[in-house]
């Protein structure tokens, strides 16, 4: 028979914040050492109260808007009860009957065309720590506790692995772009729940859930993996299919049962009473609007019809940093296509070369449109603008002054460009007479000899034009 397979999705995602969420502990990634980012309150002492941070509704809020989400006006935090050493308070703090944002909406490109998938809920939660296991002894690192989460849930829409991946490498784009998350390794981490039916069958299988893999590899092979193990359930009757909680284990590519499947029940939820609930008036929401980037998509759509190739696209919008230069280059009245190659081939390639990256900010939208202009009006050529790029970046140069200084520009100089022609022809007699017996070659090494002496200054076009000239 022909099974269909059904996904649904809980992704978990770190916000970029600097502070935690219920305390002022620095947030993801601001810890160097274990437990040196707790204080009294992430570490669970008795008495202490959370005090919302504000960045983490307003992020959460964005990442909804961005999904297409209805976003709750009214929203309310939830205590989720159970024991484990991780979690200090025995409780974790997140979002169940009034969750943040609802109903969104993601379309994916898939190689069979595009396809809809429904977002469930979006709701906002605390981390809890880590466990690190050493010989015979365990330890607990309290950094991660309190580290603000947006756990993404979507509807059992995906019908392969490939649309699952399509759909985590387009949020990893969006939150990085929407300075949301950089989504490094281990800052995304999904919750694959998988079931399979009779193609045609309207009733969904048995699920089992593959809890927290972060890799997109392992997230394929344990889809395709649990996907062979239910049908050869099905078909036949190797094992009895329950709905559990299973562990993904890269070394053998397998999955393993860790535990019967919880239900809400069993975390005995209920509100917490020492968070206020949270409203979004029409004032907040339209400030958080404001601030919201352009909907990736249509960014990408204005990208496109600006001509700029799709790899080209990919590039510039996983770096919120390159998509800004980007856009206030071309506000500043540069073409779309140009400032684009400037950007991911000259001013990457001169990044990569000096060991930067392109957070360093070495690189104003001014001064690079400057350059791009001097180009554009001929007054310097591609290669010396190229040069002028490199002064900016290592340097800190002004593109005017350093063009002036180096006599770059020194293409209306019209006296230069004769003379060296001159003096290539002079040097050069044997191509010269070479040239003139008909071998169009010989013209290579007397171009060639202008070039070096003008040292890139001058339009390769206009010396040709000159030396032609004179050779006629
Ligand atoms: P829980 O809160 O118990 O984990 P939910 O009903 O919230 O359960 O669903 C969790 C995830 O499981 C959602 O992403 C949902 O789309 C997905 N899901 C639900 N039923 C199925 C199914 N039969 N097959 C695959 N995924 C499913
Ligand atoms: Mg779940
Ligand atoms: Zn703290």
């Amino acid at each position: 028979m022909n099974y269909e397979i059904v996904i649904g999705l809980e992704t978990h995602v770190e916000l970029g914040t600097e502070s935690k969420i219920f305390c002022s502990c620095g947030g993801h990634s601001a810890a160097k050492e274990p437990n040196d980012c707790v204080c009294p309150a992430c570490c669970g002492m008795p008495g202490m109260l959370p005090v919302m941070n504000k960045r983490v509704v307003e992020l959460a809020v964005t990442a909804g808007l961005m999904l297409n989400c209805d976003i709750s006006r009214y929203s309310t935090f939830d205590k989720k009860n159970y024991y484990y050493p991780d979690l200090p308070c025995s409780y974790q703090i997140t979002q169940l009957a009034h969750p943040i944002c609802k109903n969104g909406l993601v379309t994916l490109k898939t190689s069979e065309g595009t396809r809809d998938i429904r977002i469930n809920r979006i709701h906002m939660e605390e981390d809890a720590g880590k466990l690190v296991h050493r010989g015979r002894y365990s330890y607990v690192d309290f950094n991660r506790t309190s580290v603000p989460l947006i756990e993404i849930v979507t509807m059992p829409d995906f019908r392969s692995a490939e649309e699952v991946i399509a759909y985590l490498t387009k949020l990893k784009t969006m939150f990085r772009s929407g300075g949301i998350s950089e989504c490094e390794e281990g800052a995304m981490r999904c919750d694959v729940n998988i079931s399979v039916r009779p193609m045609g069958s309207e009733e969904y299988g048995v699920r089992t859930e593959v809890k927290n893999m972060s890799s997109f590899e392992s997230i394929e092979k344990a889809i395709n993996y649990e996907v062979q193990r239910h049908i050869d359930a099905i078909e036949y009757e190797t094992e009895e299919l329950v709905q559990e909680t299973r562990r993904y284990d890269d070394a053998t590519g397998k999955t393993f049962a860790m535990r019967d499947k919880e239900t809400a029940d069993d975390y005995r939820y209920f509100p917490d009473p020492n968070l206020m609930p949270i409203i979004i008036d029409d004032e907040w929401l339209e400030k958080i609007k404001a601030e919201k980037p352009v909907a990736l998509d249509d960014k990408v759509i204005e990208y496109q019809e600006a001509g700029i190739s799709q790899k080209e696209i990919d590039v510039i919008i996983s770096d919120k940093k390159l998509g800004k230069l980007l856009d206030e280059t071309i506000a500043l009245g540069c073409a779309a296509k140009e400032a684009a190659a400037w950007i991911l081939t000259d001013y990457m390639g001169v990044l990569r070369k000096s060991g930067k990256g392109t957070d360093s900010e070495s690189l104003s939208a001014e001064k690079l449109a400057s350059i791009i202009k001097m180009v554009e009006k001929s007054e310097i050529n591609r290669g010396a603008g190229k040069k002028v790029l490199i002064a900016v970046v290592e340097e800190g140069a002004d593109p005017k002054d350093y063009v002036e200084k180096h006599g770059l520009n020194k293409k209306f100089d019209a006296d230069a460009l004769k003379a060296a022609v001159d003096k290539a022809i002079s040097e050069n007699q044997k191509a010269v007479a070479e040239y003139k017996g008909g071998k169009e070659k010989a013209l290579q090494a007397i171009f060639g000899a202008c070039m070096k002496e003008l040292r890139g200054a001058v339009n390769p076009a206009d010396i040709r034009a000159m030396l032609l000239e004179k050779l006629k």
